[in-house]
């Protein structure tokens, strides 16, 4: 589908990868985060040692790789990037492995989706810098120990607890992002377009940020297709109107919801009467993986205020119904 929400990175993303920021002191938002790794970065460069491992946490376009790049940057070392699903065997892991150089990056995305046995090659690797490998099969097989680099695993996930305990354990550094404020997407936004040499009225920067989720990934996507927007009607500006009609067209609502925000919120209201109802059910409704419902649909909408996570399900809130144009059920649970 063409969402604009999803976790994956697509090829257009990476065209613009001139709209990434470089450093540290140019990445916008997240301020307690930026100001603990700065501090982490400065003492493991000033005792010339590896920074310990770090883990990204928080839903998928918040700047998890960017922040990792960036790590990388500052601490003035190679990065390598891979990501959980992609290594399929430990011999895979290993390889990445020995040929990193000490205080080196390396980069897993969606880490929590390792394969357990790749995992176990992990442990050791990150706490001695020790790779135990087995060679050969059978009555012959033997264990051989191999030292690594002394490296940096920067690992990236959308919830820490997907992680499994002896993973989580093992990094020094959890860092938790949280979705951006208006103000900060509206300094992505303004940048943005800098870059891309769109210009823009304060009022149509601001339209797409308060539009954009919270998430600097959606807020550029939504940037690039106003512009096409604003191109094909021969707008000289973009302007609060260009924008609203680009986005409308876009189906993204006046609060950046878009239309699987709408039927996952449709769904509840109108099959579930508000809920509570279970996530299971939720995803069997909408045809839609729980997964991606969980760690890509509801995280904003909570944010929002529209829905409650219970312990008997998902409830929608007065804010929801309102949002949707519902009359409030008259219910003591909403
Ligand atoms: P994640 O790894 O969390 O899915 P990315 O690091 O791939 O997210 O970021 C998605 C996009 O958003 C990238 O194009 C990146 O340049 C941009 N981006 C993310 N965070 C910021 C930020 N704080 N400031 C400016 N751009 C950002």
């Amino acid at each position: 589908s063409d969402r604009f929400i999803g976790r994956e990175q697509r090829p257009e993303d990476q065209l613009d990868t001139h709209l990434r920021p470089q450093m540290l002191k140019e990445f916008v938002g997240q301020s307690k985060a930026k100001q603990n790794l700065h501090v982490f970065i400065e003492a493991a460069k000033g005792r010339n040692e590896a920074l310990d491992h770090v883990l990204f946490a928080g839903p998928p376009g918040l700047g998890k790789t960017t922040l990792a790049q960036i790590v990388a940057r500052e601490l003035g070392v190679n990065f390598r990037a891979t990501s959980g699903p992609v290594i399929a065997k430990a011999g895979d892991l290993a390889a990445l492995l020995t040929n990193l150089e000490e205080r080196d990056v390396l980069f897993i995305d969606e880490i929590h989706r390792l394969n357990p046995a790749v995992e176990e090659v992990l442990y050791p690797a990150m706490e001695d810098f020790q790779l135990d490998l087995i060679i050969g099969e059978g009555p012959a097989a033997r264990s051989v120990r191999i030292d690594l680099a002394k490296f940096t695993l920067i690992g990236a996930t959308t919830r820490t607890g997907l992680l499994t305990t002896p993973l989580r354990d093992r990094f020094g550094i959890p860092v938790r992002l949280d979705f951006y404020t208006e103000e900060e997407l509206l300094d992505i936004v303004r940048r943005g377009a800098r870059v891309l040499q769109v210009v823009m009225a304060e009022e149509g920067a601001r339209e797409i940020a308060r539009r954009s989720r919270g998430t600097p990934r959606i807020a550029g996507r939504l940037l690039r297709r106003v512009r096409d927007f604003a191109s094909v009607a021969g707008a000289a500006m973009i302007d609060a109107k260009v924008a609203d009609k680009a986005l409308r067209s876009l189906d993204v609502d006046t609060r950046g919801l878009d239309a699987l925000d709408h039927r996952y919120l449709s769904c509840i209201a109108i099959n579930f009467g508000g809920g509570p109802v279970g996530v299971e059910t939720i995803a069997a409704s909408l045809s839609e993986a729980r997964d991606g419902i969980e760690e890509v649909i509801e995280p904003f909408l909570i944010q929002l205020g529209f829905v409650n996570r219970t312990p008997r399900g998902r409830l929608l809130t007065p804010h929801a119904f309102r949002h949707l144009g519902l009359s409030v059920p008259q219910r003591p649970e909403i």
